[in-house]
């Protein structure tokens, strides 16, 4: 087959690790950089251009989009679909993804267990939207934020107030979340990739911290699902519509509650965490799946 993996960075990890994986099972593996493709929309043979020359006709492509670079990346990946060429994830469930209230609107329609959420933009009312998720403390975030960047614990509700005026002062949206206390600083990534987890690994905050990115400083370990957790993860995986995801969960006094569902997960923490050849699992998922024309849009809204 002819794999091309969209990144801007053929050095990263998962990007070095995914074109490794399909050339040792025998495929043609080509890093186009994204943001470098340009298209010709108005023919009626779509193409991508790359560096002066059209792209080869690829059977599969995996979009690796960072969140800085959604909108354009994100319309490349749309003209291969435009072009017949099967891709990991699709387009439209990439910009789901990327948009935590879309994604928690999505999951909650479906009835998949998430922390007590509000959301806002400019609330009259502070201290109702913030008893409205159980009262202090409560977790703020900025809607798009990453790598724990945007995410702050209010202890009490004086905080909590002070920080939503002070985002609203910037104009932003804002999720306030109900802080899953019972969690200790550790959240679960699991790797969901055509409809089943293939790694999960916990992931533990640095003491004196609540967010368990490893950006943050987080550090991460091997651990055990159970038929709940993993039945969430895959659920909430196929709800975004989604073939590859890193579905983030918090183990709370109510049950496995889902935070954030990734679309370009990272492959190094999980590989190193749980000693799997996730990028073999990747490849050969796409060799059962892709057919031409089988990106059609999965899930809704
Ligand atoms: P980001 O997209 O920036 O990673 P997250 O929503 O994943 O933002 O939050 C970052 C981290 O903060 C999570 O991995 C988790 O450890 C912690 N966290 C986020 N929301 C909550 C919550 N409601 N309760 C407890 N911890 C949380
Ligand atoms: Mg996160």
């Amino acid at each position: 087959m002819r794999i091309a993996i969209l990144s801007r960075n053929p050095k990263l990890y998962s990007t070095r690790r995914l074109q490794e994986a399909g050339i040792a099972l025998g495929h043609e593996v080509d890093i186009v950089d994204t943001m470098h493709c340009y298209m010709d929309i108005t023919s009626n043979r779509p193409s991508v251009r790359y560096k002066g020359k059209p792209l080869p006709k690829y059977d599969a492509v995996i979009p690796r989009i960072g969140a800085s670079v959604t909108f354009y990346g994100t319309s490349v990946v749309r003209q291969f679909e435009m072009m017949g060429t099967y891709s990991v994830n699709e387009s439209v469930a990439i910009s789901r993804s990327r948009d935590k209230l879309r994604s928690l609107q999505l999951l909650s329609r479906k009835g998949i267990g998430m922390p007590r959420t509000g959301f806002a933009n400019h609330p009259d009312k502070i201290d109702d939207l913030i008893k409205n998720v159980g009262g202090a403390p409560v977790v703020i975030k900025l809607l798009e934020g990453t790598q724990g960047i945007g995410v702050v614990l209010a202890e009490t509700s004086k905080t909590a107030e002070a920080i939503i005026e002070a985002f609203m002062g910037l104009n932003a949206n804002i999720l306030v979340q109900e802080y899953i206390k019972e969690a200790g600083g550790a959240d679960i990534r699991c790797l969901v990739v055509g409809g089943k987890v293939i790694a999960a690994m916990k992931r533990q905050a640095a003491p004196g911290e609540f967010r368990s990115n490893l950006h943050r400083g987080g550090s991460a370990s091997i651990v055990r699902l159970s038929p709940e957790e993993r039945k969430t993860a895959v659920d909430a995986a196929k709800t975004m519509g989604l073939g590859m995801a890193g579905v983030d969960i918090l183990r709370s006094n109510h049950g496995p509650v889902v935070m954030e569902v990734n679309s370009s997960p990272g492959l190094e923490g999980i590989e190193k965490a749980t000693g799997k050849d996730v990028a073999t699992m990747v490849i050969e998922h796409i060799v059962k799946n892709a057919k031409p024309n089988k990106t059609k849009t999965q899930g809704k809204g």
